[in-house]
């Protein structure tokens, strides 16, 4: 039988085919078995030979990281890593490793769909014109985009794509990021109450935080002179979803766009899906045949370059530099992480 120098295992994935990851594998000679399991004495009883693991939902902690002598590597599926214990994994030299890129496109598109699809009516069109109404005044007023202003809040890798869409539609773009010091020319910083009263679409792109949860609430609401459209493709508890109930009724903002909700999926009760001028799709704006594919080819690269001696894309616990399970420089230098 044929000796494989590495075992590579996916704890557990829910996207059907495994083709891409078995092509990197098979580059460089090593054994890949998806085992799909994501609890903590199964994924030690199951993955303690693995060199290097790729993983979506399983669940890191210590007791993990110290029952897989052999392991180097632990590799995301995605951007974020809640589910592993990141200090753990440092303590015992096991590098984490995600992949925070994939989907930038998809959810900028996604976000451009929505204000178009708000402003333009298209979801209220569409159900009247099925329901036998032909009649584009149903729908007055509509305004154009030409001359407008959007207002991200959040201007880091999506926020600087939904910029450049809207601009070739002719809007203005301001932004608020305390993070962001200089962006692009088409962007003008600025501070969140100047957001939130001066644009007439207002997207989120910031992470979900302790210092964002519930950034915007019934006083922000308040302060939107413009009755803007909101727009969040970003996490749903970014918003309160009470206040913007309210603020929906009272008429302070013209209409919401949302990919993501508090409560995912949301309550049938919940007065978000009878609203005419609320727009919802099921948290989709990662998604794209293209963007999950290249998930998969470069969570699997970020495990074959470990296994290979180099340091992958992207390492999330840079305190491991210097003190690896994996024979590997002590610091990416010739291998940059990009
Ligand atoms: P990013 O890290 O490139 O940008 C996030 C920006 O938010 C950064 O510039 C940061 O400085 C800024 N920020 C942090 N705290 C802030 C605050 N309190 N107020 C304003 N800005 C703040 O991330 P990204 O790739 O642009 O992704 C943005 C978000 O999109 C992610 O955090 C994620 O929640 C969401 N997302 C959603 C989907 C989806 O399927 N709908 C897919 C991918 C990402």
């Amino acid at each position: 039988m044929k000796q494989h120098p590495y075992q590579v295992m996916i704890t557990d994935c829910d996207h059907g085919s495994i083709e891409e990851e078995r092509e990197e594998f098979s580059r460089i000679g090593a054994e890949l078995t998806l085992v799909q399991v994501r609890e903590e004495k199964e994924l030690i009883s199951v993955c303690k030979d693995a060199d290097g693991l790729l993983t979506q939902y399983a669940l890191f902690t210590r007791k993990v990281f110290e029952n897989l002598p052999k392991c180097k590597v632990v590799s995301r599926y995605g951007v974020g890593v809640d589910s592993i214990d990141l200090k753990a994994a440092t303590d015992l030299g096991v590098i984490v490793t995600n992949v925070p890129d994939y989907c930038i496109d998809e959810v900028a598109n996604h976000a451009l769909a929505l204000i178009l699809a708000l402003v333009r009516k298209i979801a209220f069109f569409d159900r009247k014109v099925k329901s036998n109404q032909w009649d584009f005044r149903q729908g007055v007023p509509i305004h154009r985009i030409q001359g407008k202003t959007l207002g991200l809040i959040g201007c880091g890798k999506i926020g600087l794509e939904v910029a450049k869409r809207i601009s070739a539609c002719g809007a203005k773009v301001i932004a608020f990021d305390p993070y962001v010091q200089k962006t692009t020319e088409e962007i003008e910083l600025t501070d969140l109450e100047t957001v939130l009263e001066k644009s007439d679409f207002i997207s989120i792109h910031c992470p979900l935080n302790p210092s964002t949860r519930h950034l915007i609430k019934e006083e922000e609401f308040k302060k939107m002179k413009k009755k803007p459209f909101l727009i969040n493709t970003s996490r749903g508890p970014i918003i309160d979803e009470k206040a913007l109930v309210q603020a929906l009724a009272k008429g302070q903002i013209c209409g919401a766009g949302l990919d993501v909700l508090e409560n995912e999926p949301p309550d049938l009760e919940s007065p978000l899906l009878k609203m005419e001028n609320v727009i919802l799709s099921p948290h989709v704006g990662f998604y794209s045949v293209e963007s999950i594919s290249a998930l998969k080819r470069r969570a699997a690269k970020n495990v074959s370059e470990v296994l290979m001696g180099k340091w992958p894309y992207t390492v999330v616990n840079q305190e491991v530099f210097g003190k690896t399970r994996a024979p590997i420089p002590p610091h990416p230098g010739v291998n940059e992480v990009k």
